[in-house]
């Protein structure tokens, strides 16, 4: 008997198996950690059918029952923080403390979103300011939009599941998730605890497997209002082309970068930014890509970052003291490895990493970096991180903002004026001061300008976008 952790369809409550399986290996030892079923097109029709006909007793569902249905799935997730821990350093070789960050982060995005749930409100408005509108009552209210499909990437297989299904559930909608195909484990067992609370209501989540099929079937449907999907630019692309007259929110890509300045401390700047580079192997959409220095403190910053960079462990996600695992596949390592061979043709140094330890691609900063190199500018999404001289504050950002991508951007400074500055030049969503571009807070909104994305998340802005505005006038 197969002792595999196998995931199941939600059919709405109903959990279904199929014949055929897709195994999932870890990326660290190509051990098979789980198995889903290979859902097609006919699968994800029947989940938004199934979705469709849930839809009318969610919206009407009393709003005490959903923030009820959030907060046990939180309380529960906390209780089985270990296995979920587990299952992510499994399926996609998270080092296990930062696993179990995730899962902590996950409870707390769950509980913020039901607090959100009770400001979801409308307003009254002045409509007397028109001779006109005298003795009406005009308002606002929002509504669900009825269905919501969501679909999520790799790298935060849990906590970006918990950014789309918390407040599109909570908002009073039927939702059907397509997880990333590399952890369809980790998403089964999220989604079990909302259809197995005592506070759930019927059939309103359901889960299909898969990859481009299950989700260009989704996309292209008539029944989701919404479209709530996280990943890649070229995907979201796609997405576009496909999804006709509905919401579709974008959550794509990145290349985050920081500046620091003569007047920062550059010991913490060093620290923070070797964190913020090689946190999750780089694979994170706001992952500190490139780093403009200011030319006089350069040399000083480049030794520092080199011995922090140097003190990070690499190795076993399965091990506690282990701050970085492989990446998500053979095709990224191969793709790290070959950029870094055309930078160094090109002219750039490797100061610290660059040779792989025991088969995992390690944190890896690179010097002397121009331009028009490969992994300064495009998304990496990998542990590489390149350093910039600059002359001046006014370099640095328009080299910052000269990129396609819009996400998040941060600056070390202790120049007040220069950070006031800073917050008006920046051509992204999230701007940082005196920490990496690689933070976020989830009462926070969090989205990108340019191709980073369209729309924001957040509990209170997802609950925005899962949700429509019905204006009344009373006359
Ligand atoms: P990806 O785009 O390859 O896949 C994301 C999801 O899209 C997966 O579930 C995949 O199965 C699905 N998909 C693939 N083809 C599809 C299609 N034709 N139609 C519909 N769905 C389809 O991304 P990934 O490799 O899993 O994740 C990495 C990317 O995600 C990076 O670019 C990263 O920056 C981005 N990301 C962005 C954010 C953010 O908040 N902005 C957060 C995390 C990751």
């Amino acid at each position: 008997m197969s002792t595999i952790a196998q995931a199941k369809i939600f059919f709405g409550s109903a959990e279904e198996n199929k014949e055929v399986q897709q195994e999932r290996k870890s990326p660290f030892d190509s051990a098979v950690v789980s198995s889903a079923p290979v859902c097609d097109a006919e699968d994800t029709l029947k989940a938004l059918d199934i979705a469709k006909a849930a839809s009318k007793a969610a919206a009407r569902s009393p709003l005490s029952q959903r923030i009820l249905w959030l907060e046990d799935v939180a309380k529960r997730l906390m209780e089985e923080k270990e296995a979920f821990a587990l299952m992510l350093a499994k399926e996609v070789a998270k080092p296990i403390a930062f696993s179990r960050i995730e899962v902590e982060r996950c409870v707390e995005t769950i509980k913020i979103t039901a607090m959100e749930l009770a400001n979801l409100a409308g307003e009254t408005l002045p409509t007397d300011i028109m001779p006109s509108g005298k003795k009406t009552l005009a308002y606002f209210k929002r509504e669900p939009v009825g269905v919501v499909a969501c679909i999520t990437p790799f790298n935060f297989p849990l906590n970006l599941v918990a950014h789309k299904i918390a407040p599109a559930l909570g908002a009073g909608n039927a939702v059907v998730l397509k997880p990333t195909p590399e952890a369809p484990m980790t998403a089964y067992m999220f989604a079990k605890l909302f259809v197995d609370s005592e506070y759930a209501i019927k059939d309103a989540l359901s889960v299909v497997y898969g990859d481009a099929e299950v989700g260009s079937a989704l996309v292209q449907s008539n029944i989701p209002r919404v479209i709530s999907f996280t990943g890649s630019v070229p995907v979201g692309n796609i997405i576009t082309k496909q999804a006709g007259i509905k919401k579709v929110s974008l959550e794509l890509g990145g290349n985050a970068a920081t500046y620091i300045d003569k007047s920062a401390d550059l010991a913490l700047a060093a620290a923070r930014c070797a964190f913020g580079a090689f946190y999750n192997s780089g694979q994170v959409c706001i992952s500190l890509q490139r780093i403009y220095v200011n030319e006089e403190v350069y040399d000083a910053f480049a030794e520092l970052i080199a011995q922090e960079t140097k003190k990070l462990k690499v190795g076993s996600p399965y091990e506690e003291d282990t701050f970085m695992g492989p990446l998500i596949d053979e095709e990224s390592r191969e793709r790290a490895k070959s950029w870094i061979a055309s930078a160094k043709d090109e002219g750039a140094k490797v100061i610290a990493g660059g040779e792989e330890v025991e088969g995992i691609f390690p944190p890896t900063v690179m010097a002397d970096v121009t331009d028009d190199m490969k992994i300064i500018c495009e998304e990496v999404f990998a542990p590489i991180v390149s350093l910039v001289a600059v002359a001046d504050y006014e370099t640095a950002v328009e080299k910052m903002n000269d990129s396609p991508y819009g996400l998040q951007f941060s600056i070390f400074t202790n120049d007040l004026k220069m950070t006031q500055q800073f917050i008006e030049d920046a051509e992204c969503g999230g701007v940082v001061v005196n920490d990496i571009p690689t933070l976020r807070f989830d009462v926070q909104p969090y989205g990108g300008a340019k191709l980073s994305g369209v729309g924001r998340e957040g509990p209170k802005w997802a609950l925005e976008e899962f949700t429509e505005i019905k204006s009344v006038v009373i006359c």
